[in-house]
């Protein structure tokens, strides 16, 4: 009988990766890194419960390094399969997964050079080459078309609306004849927002494994653009620079769409824009290219010009005209990432910026637990950065407007697209306070039966009678 193992973003909502096993075989639905607090982090190093050697194919949902990011760990690891992904994802991971590897470096460099670590001789958990070793195993898997991996499984990928390739994937398990049928949600995306389309509805399955991020949360009705609007104005009437740490994927792209929209509109005064990351400034080319994936605004807009670029716009690639943004003292926008500020250059504009009454943090994503991000969310009054205590005194606004994930009321939205109810729904990816949320929505809502699915837990994925 087939079985699915949970590997991780089971209590939490980072690590991805669910074990599908059946006929022997062993299929394995992304393969993300665990980021945020130092206890999520050591797991990383933790060998996997089974033999990557053993896994034949790997699946992706999309390219966010929670999904991705241990790809490269894997294959050092032994893993020799083939790994599968649309075009879309294949392109991001090829910026994402490099970049991914850069920041294990640097942090194996740090530690040996500041000699904090344990270790007499501090190893990145990958390097740039195996990031680029598992670049090089990815097969592109057409869109929406049902693609067979093997006598066991075939996998169909279908719209997320999350970040730029994002899908959910509806797997077919075939064993003794008999299909059984699981959807991964992936990440869902929102609907009725800018640039992407909304997710599709989930299609029929026994199992239904979704996500939980928001699952006990709303994001707030109000325009995102009214709050901007607003904070920009007020912020630089009073001198100050606004920083926005945010992932160089998705809310990058997004932010830029709404400033550009608002200095349109003349709702904001023309201020230099900074986008502070080279991977941004990648994954901005990309949305150039990859045009007829998003919504139809979109593309209209992209024709008659560049939706993502404003007025005094400046991406900055090298680390020197990084440092250059420093020197600056009149009002102006910074976008850097990373986005819960876990590292990256957003963390020298941090440490620049937060000791500072006049500027603010807007935090514009999801903020993990553990993270810098969240501690500034929940009104830290120092923040630790690069070895020490800075003061926070710039505003910090959170803005949920702008998460790429649906909401509470949008993952059930989501689910009850479904017409039949699943045999079995496991929740994953949300901590624990989020993922007993949402099943407490759905058995309210659906009258189904629900699991929030444990860290390592196995189980039984039974076939129709
Ligand atoms: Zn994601």
């Amino acid at each position: 009988m087939a079985t699915l193992t949970f590997l991780g973003a089971a209590g939490s909502v980072t690590g991805s990766k669910h074990l599908v096993e059946a006929g022997g075989k062993k299929l394995l639905m992304d393969c993300g890194l665990f980021q945020g607090g130092k206890e999520l982090r050591l797991r990383n190093w933790d060998p996997l419960p089974i033999d990557p050697a053993t896994i034949d194919w790997i699946v992706l949902s999309h390219a966010h390094i929670d999904h991705t990011g241990y790809l490269p760990r894997l294959l050092r690891d032994g893993f020799r399969g083939t790994i599968y992904a649309n075009s879309a994802t294949r392109d991001l991971c090829g910026i994402l997964l490099p970049d991914s590897a850069r920041i294990q470096e640097e942090d194996a460099e740090h530690a040996a050079y500041k000699g904090f670590s344990k270790h007499e001789n501090p190893q990145p958990l990958y390097t740039v080459e195996e990031a680029q070793a598992a670049l090089g195993r990815i097969q592109v898997i057409p869109d929406t078309a049902a693609f067979r991996i093997s006598s066991q499984f075939s996998a169909r990928l279908l719209g997320a609306g999350h970040i730029l390739g994002s899908s959910m994937i509806e797997l077919t398990i075939t064993e003794n004849g008999k299909p059984t049928v699981v959807v991964f949600s992936g990440d869902v995306g929102r609907y009725d927002q800018p640039i992407l389309r909304d997710p599709e509805p989930p299609p029929r399955c026994d199992v239904l494994v979704c996500e939980s991020t928001y699952g006990d949360r709303e994001h707030p009705g109000d325009s995102p653009l009214d709050a901007l609007a607003e904070i920009i104005t007020r912020v630089s009437k009073r001198g100050g620079a606004i920083v926005m740490p945010a992932f160089a994927l998705g809310r990058t792209q997004l932010l830029m769409y709404y400033l550009r929209q608002l200095e349109n509109w003349d709702r904001i005064p023309t201020l230099p824009v900074y986008v502070d990351s080279p991977m941004a400034v990648s994954v901005t080319d990309l949305y150039q290219r990859y045009k007829k994936e998003f919504d139809v605004d979109f593309q209209r807009e992209a024709q008659n010009g560049d939706p993502l670029n404003c007025r005094e716009f400046h991406l900055t690639r090298s680390a020197e005209e990084s440092k250059q943004i420093n020197k600056l003292n009149a009002p102006c926008i910074i976008l850097s990432a990373s986005g819960m500020a876990t590292g990256g250059r957003v963390l020298h504009h941090l440490a620049r910026r937060l000791p500072d009454s006049r500027n603010a943090v807007l935090l514009a994503g999801f903020q993990a637990e553990g993270t810098r991000g969240r501690s500034l969310a929940e009104g830290a009054k120092t923040l630790r950065i690069h070895g020490e205590d800075v003061p926070v005194k710039a505003e910090i606004i959170p803005l949920h407007q702008f998460s790429g994930h649906a909401g509470r009321s949008e993952l059930l939205r989501w689910m009850g697209g479904l017409a039949d109810a699943p045999r079995q729904t496991y929740l994953v990816h949300g901590e624990p306070e989020a993922a007993s949320a949402l099943q407490a929505g759905i058995r309210e809502r659906f009258k189904w039966r629900a699991d929030v699915a444990a860290y390592r837990q196995k189980v039984k994925l039974t076939p129709q009678g």
